[in-house]
């Protein structure tokens, strides 16, 4: 079609064109770089344009008496555009060496962006290897609503008092990633519209445990006195949910009666206690199987940090981490349903963050509901009569703003994207029964396997699948600024 127009045009142009033609079919591909960002509404820096990523390999080393991690990340994505140069997201350490497709290619870092130009131009749709060599001591961020994130190293494990060693000796590490803390452990297109399949393995000295998400394919005892452990994500993984553990904790494993592989890590000290709520972990996979369809990965399981690493449990891919033992069945039933509502159905940016936090508390609800405690109804009118005998968050400022728009970037983990995001699914539940709503929840967790999906999708997909107009529902709960009654 265009070549046509092209006569119609003044020579010069067409001369002008020509040239470039001609560069190209000489084996010089015209790209240009990629953006430094996704604008994201929350987060305008992380992630990158300009190119997919479909697997991570991480090989990294670490070693708790000093700290340091090594590593090399190798990077396979597709250019969605030409590319002159692209960027990955890395905070702290420093990179030795970067080669793209085996070639030697230039970078430089400015801030968390570490920008690669390969010493050729990237063919729009070309898969790309990108291999980044890189190490030093990861850093801990504190996030805008002072909660930390990142790599953060952990204590004994609450072992040091049985005289063995010093707590230093047996300290190790653990790397969390929500919303943006995995650039300081590897680089990344570090942005949940992003996902991908994931190897991480991790090389540890005798004697510790290491752990990630997905399978363990080996553990090889080194002659080095390092153990070497293997982890595989087949399924996508946002890269905020990836993990790392390491230190000196307590491995089971099992099986749910279905058949679903499960693998706890336990820090030494919080074994007893959490036995109680990691115990139902089996029963909680067949549960949540029942009512939201087939649990989206082939593991399961739990790590469970020395008390006081984190001030919260997070949903990583297939083992949550527990921030000492669970506080309640309910919290680990949470971090379960985020394996659906989260990690499988992914939000497409950081706004959609009830996605996720308003499903998994409705989860709650609706485990108490079949096992005995109050019905998500009875949970529903307990918020809003502020009447903390039902719930203790009840009386929390979970109307404070419409849970489909935090006012910021320290508000995507408040408590109105949590109880008022679980109160807008009530309120869908309450308007079209039952059948139709559990149909609707499973459908989403269908429709949107292992992808993601925005708020706009879900209203859209709520009022197809159901056939309501659900305005009114959106337009108070989940959008309104007043408090709804
Ligand atoms: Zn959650």
């Amino acid at each position: 079609m265009e070549h046509r127009s092209l006569l119609r045009l003044a020579v010069p142009a067409v001369a002008s064109l020509l040239a470039l033609t001609t560069a190209c079919t000489g084996g010089t591909v015209q790209g240009r770089p990629g953006a430094s960002g996704l604008r994201d509404p929350y987060f305008p820096k992380a992630g990158n344009g300009g190119y997919q990523v479909d697997h991570y390999a991480l090989d990294l080393d670490y070693d708790p008496a000093d700290g340091e991690l090594h590593g090399t990340a190798v990077i396979t994505a597709r250019a969605e555009q030409g590319l002159s140069s692209f960027n990955l997201d890395l905070s702290g350490l420093k990179v030795e060496g970067v080669t793209v497709q085996g070639v030697g290619a230039r970078f430089n870092r400015t801030g968390n962006e570490l920008t690669v130009r390969p010493a050729e131009d990237l063919k729009k749709g070309e898969v790309f290897r990108t291999e980044v060599e890189y190490g030093g001591k990861p850093k801990t961020l504190t996030d805008a609503d002072g909660s930390k994130e990142g790599w953060i190293t952990t204590e004994d494990g609450g072992a040091g008092a049985d005289g063995r060693g010093s707590a230093r000796a047996r300290a190790g590490a653990v790397g969390v990633g929500e919303p943006v803390g995995s650039m300081t452990w590897f680089p990344g297109n570090h942005h949940p519209s992003d996902k991908a399949t994931y190897d991480i393995t991790l090389t540890v000295p005798r004697g510790y445990e290491a752990v990630s998400n997905g399978e363990l394919r080996s553990r090889t005892e080194g002659a080095d006195g390092r153990t070497e452990f293997a982890w595989h994500s087949p399924e996508p993984m946002a890269s905020y949910l990836a993990t790392a553990v390491v230190g000196p904790y307590k491995v089971t494993t099992g099986r749910t009666p279905s058949g679903t592989g499960l693998y706890n890590a336990v820090a030494p000290g919080e074994a007893a206690a959490s036995a109680g709520a990691l115990a139902r972990l089996p029963e909680m996979v067949e549960w949540g199987s029942g009512r939201f369809g087939p649990y989206p990965f082939g593991t399961a399981g739990a790590v469970v940090l020395p008390a006081g690493t984190l001030g919260y449990a997070l949903e990583t891919q297939t083992k949550p981490v527990f921030p000492g033992a669970p506080e309640s069945e309910e919290l680990v039933l949470h971090e379960l349903a985020h394996q659906w509502f989260g990690n499988s159905v992914s939000p497409k940016s950081w706004k959609d963050m009830w996605l996720n936090e308003g499903f998994a508390t409705y989860a709650e609800w609706l485990w108490a509901e079949d096992h005995g405690g109050p019905t998500a109804q009875q949970h529903f009118e307990a918020f809003l009569a502020g009447d903390t005998a039902v719930d203790e968050a009840a009386d929390s400022a979970w109307d404070a703003f419409p849970p489909a728009s935090p006012p910021g970037p320290d508000h995507i983990s408040d408590e109105p994207v949590y109880y008022r995001g679980a109160m807008v699914l009530h309120r869908i539940r309450q308007e079209v029964g039952d059948e139709k709503f559990f149909a609707l929840v499973r459908g989403w967790a269908a429709d949107h396997r292992h992808g993601n999906a925005s708020t706009a999708d879900f209203t859209a997909y709520a009022q197809e699948k159901t056939g309501r107009d659900l305005k009114k529902v959106w337009d108070v709960w989940l959008y309104g600024e007043d408090r709804p009654k």
